[in-house]
């Protein structure tokens, strides 16, 4: 075990004025709550099972913050600590964390912590799908009508560290089920939940109901003058409401209706407001993105942004990558980069949104997938059905009587060389997983990524002939 510790001595045990934080975790929210508890005072210990990556131990160095890698040092965190913050992906089941619960330790969320000392107010965004893209969406708004905001969360950047670095007005933040868990007092003015699919169950039991729970979280604290936005369709939340809503009535929620945007109208009309936008003009395309738009237009509305505003930033809006990214059109087959698509529901979305004949990519680890949903779609839209993965059986045996054309791939190059064998002009290449990535790649980034060199390969080779 690799410990870094230069200022720790016996003397500095936990007391009211000045007490021992530990961080569990030294990651970006780890990190970024090291630096925050440091600069307000407190006694810093972070410590990680893994080794820490380099970026994140020279702000550990450069902040004078103690740390240790490569293992845990259980006695001296449960000797010391009186305020644990956890890296929201080690579970609850790790032998630390229960050691620390028995002894009535306070293990809270770097977001939780980031809050209590940042006056800003807070707009947050969870669900199964979704988040990441509303999120940006928010925030991109926000900065375009001129407010004084930052973006934090999931989406890469820990909100401890910015509000370490000096408050904002306002935070557009992407909340995980897993940082939620790690959540008491976090109070968003507005919250936003865009829809609960069967995810990370893992972690809740294998019981749906507990990641429900979790979800509901967002709007623990909720006062009837904050703002719940949310799927009115989603059967989830609806059970959500039923067993987990905490507030008296229902002021300030703003349901977003799915099927209300299913419509082939020229424009996207956003309900409980006056905004409407011609679809031409939206940089994002399909059912979902309608969605998502709908719910930060909502958000912005609420924070008095005009239409004109909503509208300029809503035609300059750059998503994140690997999210129906469209990379580039060879011979007239035009490949999009979809590998942010883990799940069924994602890929649902992603076919539904596509309007030529696709070569669809798929597979990878399977998290116990039912490809039912996807069946109808596929049907009327997928001309091939290309399996990417180690293990493609329940793949070929979920489409082999449904896709006329099915074909085996261990590679992304194989899998891209049988897609331009099949594909013709007006086509398209839809690399849309439904599947982890981790057989074959490190993640869905650097899937992604692999998607995108070999056809920038392919580009250039044409340039050249
Ligand atoms: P998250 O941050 O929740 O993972 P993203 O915005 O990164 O969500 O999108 C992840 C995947 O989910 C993408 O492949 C996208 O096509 C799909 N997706 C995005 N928004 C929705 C939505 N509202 N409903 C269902 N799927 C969605």
């Amino acid at each position: 075990m690799n410990v870094f510790i230069k200022e720790i001595s016996s003397n500095n045990s936990p007391n009211q004025q000045n007490p021992f934080v530990v961080v569990l975790g030294a990651g970006e929210s780890g990190v970024g709550a090291a630096i925050l508890a440091k600069r307000k005072g407190y006694q810093v210990f972070v410590s990680d099972m893994g080794m820490i990556k380099d970026i994140y131990k020279r702000e550990l160095l450069e902040n004078n913050i103690d740390f240790e890698e490569s293992g845990h040092n259980e006695n001296f965190i449960l000797e010391k600590a009186a305020l644990v913050i956890k890296s929201p992906g080690i579970p609850d089941k790790a032998p630390l964390v229960k050691a620390l619960k028995e002894k009535g330790i306070e293990i809270i969320d770097e977001l939780e912590f980031a809050t209590r000392f940042s006056k800003a107010k807070i707009i947050a965004v969870t669900g199964s799908n979704g988040k990441t893209t509303t999120t940006r969406l928010i925030y991109h708004i926000l900065e375009s009508a001129g407010f004084d905001v930052g973006l934090a969360g999931n989406v890469g950047f820990s909100l401890a560290k910015q509000v370490a670095e000096g408050d904002r007005a306002y935070y557009a933040v992407e909340v995980s089920s897993f940082q939620l868990d790690g959540c008491t007092k976090f109070r968003p003015y507005i919250g936003i939940l865009t829809n609960i699919t069967p995810d990370h169950l893992d972690r809740y039991e294998y019981k749906l109901e507990n990641y429900i729970g979790s979800k509901f979280r967002i709007a623990q604290n909720k006062q009837a003058e904050d703002i719940f936005i949310y799927n009115a369709e989603d059967e989830n939340i609806a059970f959500g409401f039923g067993k987990f809503w905490k507030q008296e009535g229902n002021e300030g929620c703003i349901p977003v209706s799915m099927s209300a945007l299913a419509s082939d109208s020229e424009y996207l009309v956003v309900k409980h407001s006056d905004f409407s936008i011609k679809k031409s003009d939206l940089t994002i395309q399909g059912w979902h993105n309608r969605f998502n738009i709908s719910c930060a237009v909502l958000a912005a509305k609420q924070l008095g942004i005009d239409n004109e505003k909503i509208s300029e930033a809503l035609s300059t809006f750059v998503n994140e990558a690997h999210r129906l990214e469209s990379v580039c059109t060879i011979n007239g087959v035009e490949y999009i980069n979809d590998s942010k698509a883990t799940n069924v529901d994602s890929v649902f979305y992603a076919l539904e949104a596509m309007t030529k004949p696709v070569l669809w990519i798929v597979g990878g680890v399977d998290k116990g997938n039912d490809y039912s949903p996807l069946f109808d779609l596929a049907e009327k839209k997928v001309k091939a059905v290309i399996c990417m993965g180690k293990d493609n059986e329940k793949i070929l045996n979920a489409f082999k009587n449904k896709i006329e054309i099915i074909v085996e791939s261990g590679s992304m190059q194989e899998a891209l060389k049988a897609a331009s064998l099949y594909a013709n002009s007006g086509d398209v290449v839809l690399l849309s997983p439904a599947c982890a990535s981790f057989d074959l790649f490190n993640n869905y980034q650097h899937r992604g990524n692999v998607f995108k060199e070999i056809l920038s390969s392919a580009m250039a080779e044409l340039e050249n002939k």
